[in-house]
């Protein structure tokens, strides 16, 4: 049995019923094995064993009260994973499919996510399987202040500062930031994700879609290609997957797609302008589902339960969950002639399908690198807070641009693949572990 098999081997045995932290930390071990070693330092100081285990995990009951007057609970957990770098740092996310597991792969995932943007944050997640879908305003205010109550004696901006993701958006933010102020009687930078009126960032909102759009062009532009025209499928239509659409008609790409868990809008001529404020609106307003989008424009088909893959495109940007594009959807992609994957979500791809996109040469870029431009303006959230001070639109869209482009430099640097291609994945694994790694080691056992 070599090294890994027996490291992966210990990890399940120590980590039972797990699955999702299995898969992401075999991905990043896989990658970082031979390098490591090679590094005799950092062997002896069982570093990677050291950094598979969660500085602490906590675990808590929320209750809240129902419009009804009924009583609920559920459980919520922060993971504070490693604070080599930086106080912890990572999102909150509010979905029936939360498990520590999940909770565990996203923390870890966010360690080397955070290595890479170069900001000083460490790695963090947290969330609660509450379901906001069909709750009130008032139901979902009640369950975030009750969680507060809870969490805000394990934050701090200097300690761990939670952020949104799947479930979590401006609306549970300003709920959750309250709650803190009302309990700690103190304006601080503890939560990032908030709304521009009371101390956010410009950008903040739009920072993971445009960011790996960034990303995509660097990437395409490495291999000799460039954005322009490509056609590109995306599923999902938070976020991530909205902002990203927008940045790529923006720079005259055509997307096809958008989805949500019912299905999927397709789109041959590629999205509007027009369109997307419609998407922008129906989400964040009504909350509605995407298929409205077919109801509403002319030349958008909706597909009842099934998901964007089949769909034939030069880019495929997954932005949706974990593990949502398999081997069936990988095939799919690459016999209609896909060229790259850029991952807006956290772990799209699952080790299968990955495994298959790398032995045909497709080109793959991980959420760790890919959609790292979210957390990234959460860490310029965090320096404007600290120095009371709001930057322009532009000043924070720069410095995204410019994060993203040293996170492309790094995976090209540390990420040498067959043929002439980047191999991405390796390359954000690496050079983001390489950097924690300095750090444990400096500071002792
Ligand atoms: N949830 C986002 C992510 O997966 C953002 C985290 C943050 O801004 O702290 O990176």
């Amino acid at each position: 049995m070599d090294e890994l098999e027996r490291f992966i081997e210990g990890l399940k045995k120590r980590n039972p019923y797990e699955e999702e932290f299995h898969q992401a930390v075999e991905e990043v071990a896989t990658s970082v094995m031979p390098w490591y070693l090679d590094h005799e330092k950092y062997r002896r100081a069982q570093i990677l064993e050291r950094l598979t285990e969660p500085d602490r995990i906590v675990t808590f009951r929320v209750s809240w009260q129902t419009d009804s007057g009924e009583i609920r609970a559920n459980r919520a957990w922060r993971v504070q994973f490693s604070h080599c770098l930086g106080p912890y740092k990572g999102g909150l996310r509010f979905h029936p499919s939360v498990t520590q597991s999940v909770l565990k792969f996203l923390g870890f995932e966010q360690i080397f996510k955070n290595s890479l943007t170069g900001l000083p944050m460490g790695g963090a997640k947290g969330g609660s399987n509450f379901n906001p879908k069909g709750k009130s305003d008032n139901e979902v205010m009640r369950f975030c202040h009750s969680m507060m109550t809870e969490l805000h004696r394990h934050i701090g901006e200097d300690v761990d500062v939670p952020a949104g993701d799947i479930g979590v958006g401006s609306r549970e933010i300003g709920y959750l930031f309250g709650q803190y102020m009302r309990l700690e009687n103190r304006w601080t930078g503890v939560l990032t994700g908030k709304g521009c009126a009371f101390g956010g960032s410009a950008v903040r909102k739009e920072a993971t879609g445009y960011g790996s759009v960034y990303f995509l062009e660097d990437v395409l532009k490495q291999h000799g290609e460039e954005i322009e025209g490509k056609a590109i499928v995306i599923s999902g239509s938070g976020n991530v997957a909205r902002y990203a659409a927008e940045k790529a008609v923006a720079k005259g790409a055509k997307v096809l797609t958008l989805s949500d868990s019912d299905g999927f809008i397709e789109v041959r001529d590629g999205l509007t302008v027009e369109q997307l404020e419609f998407i922008h609106e129906l989400k964040e307003q009504w909350r509605g589902r995407i298929s409205a989008v077919a109801d509403e424009f002319g030349g958008v088909v909706y597909h009842d339960g099934a998901k964007p893959w089949g769909v034939s495109c030069d880019v495929a940007m997954p932005c949706a969950t974990q593990n949502e594009l398999d081997v069936s959807d990988a095939e799919s992609l690459i016999g209609n002639g896909v060229i790259a994957v850029c991952e807006g979500a956290n772990m799209p791809v699952t080790a299968d399908a990955a495994h298959l996109l790398r032995d045909r040469g497709i080109l793959h870029a991980p959420g760790k690198a890919s959609n790292a431009g979210g957390v990234a303006v959460s860490g310029l959230e965090q320096s404007q807070n600290a120095t009371r001070i709001s930057w322009s639109r532009e000043e924070v869209d720069r410095r995204l641009r410019e994060i993203m482009k040293s996170i492309h430099a790094r995976c090209v640097a540390f990420g040498e693949g067959k043929g002439g291609k980047v191999n991405y994945v390796d390359g954000a694994n690496i050079s983001g572990f390489e950097k924690v790694a300095e750090a444990m080691l400096a500071y002792g056992v």
